[in-house]
């Protein structure tokens, strides 16, 4: 019963290689066993080299066969659960973005994998929860937690499959946007800071207003994580400053040697 629940879960690719594994596996083995009978049963007469041309075909298929198999389809199961615990381990539990660690190396990843010679483009949005602490302190952990997965589902549904979205930590965000120019990235951050604002969350049956403050930093030439993250944590300290509930921009001029900046 779990061998058939097993093969009905596996992908139309995976019971490929799993059939793939199963012929070629016992193939493989008859194709030297017949070579050595050939050889070692050839002086002994017709009858005899039949016989063993037979048994080094038939042994393969009975013993090689299912121990193929069950060896695929055991090693499948590996792929998927390691698969499966790479995921988690960087995923954040509660809210399902990816993890601090994850998204910084994701993030640099994308960083050097401009290619040589094209312009290397991009934003990264740090956002933070205005006031979070009233909400736990007025409501309790759990409609904090209930208000932090509500935050981070708006703003995945906000930006496009190949943008990145961790959780930094506590109520704190961070969204990638690869090849996002300076006002595709003014777009997405007030969007994600107008749908946060829009949320109607509801703990307790009262109303309780969610915002969030974003510091954006765009970048149009070569840079690294930290020196993004810095820039977009500055605008986001100062989008505090200014009243909450607001975008701060940051852009980190092609022309301009590491460190310079344009505000906006
Ligand atoms: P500000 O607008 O200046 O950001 O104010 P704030 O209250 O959001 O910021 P502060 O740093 O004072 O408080 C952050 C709060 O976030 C305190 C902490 O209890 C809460 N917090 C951090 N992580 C979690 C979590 O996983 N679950 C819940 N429920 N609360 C969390
Ligand atoms: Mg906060
Ligand atoms: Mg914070």
């Amino acid at each position: 019963m779990r061998l058939i629940a097993t093969l009905r879960n596996m992908t139309p690719r995976g019971r490929k290689k799993l059939f793939l594994w199963s012929t070629l596996g016992p193939l493989g083995c008859i194709i030297p066993a017949t070579a050595v009978n050939l050889g070692l049963f050839a002086s002994l007469g017709d009858e005899a080299l039949r016989r063993a041309v037979i048994s080094a075909v038939v042994n393969p298929i009975i013993l090689a066969g299912p121990l193929f198999f069950y060896l695929s389809l055991k090693l499948r199961e590996l792929a998927v659960v390691n698969y499966k615990l790479a995921e988690a381990a960087a995923t954040d539990f509660l809210t399902g973005c990816l993890n601090r660690g994850s998204f910084s190396t994701q993030v640099e990843q994308c960083l050097s994998e401009t290619a040589e010679g094209s312009e290397p483009r991009g934003a990264l949005l740090v956002i933070d929860a205005d006031h979070f602490k009233k909400i736990n302190d007025t409501y309790g952990h759990h409609e904090g937690d209930v208000a932090l997965k509500t935050i981070a589902n708006a703003i995945r549904s906000t930006v496009r499959r190949d943008d990145l979205v961790g959780r930094l930590g506590g109520e704190e965000f961070g969204v990638f946007l690869p090849n996002a120019n300076e006002e595709v990235a003014k777009i997405v951050a007030e969007r994600i800071r107008s749908s946060v604002c829009g949320l109607s969350f509801m703990p307790q049956g009262k109303p309780c207003p969610l915002t969030v403050s974003v510091g954006c930093a765009t970048f149009a030439r070569r840079t690294d994580f930290s020196e993004l993250f810095r820039l977009a944590d500055e605008r986001l300290y100062q989008a505090k400053e200014a009243g909450r509930n607001r975008v701060q921009y940051a852009f980190i001029n092609q022309m301009a040697p590491a460190g310079v900046v344009a505000l906006h």
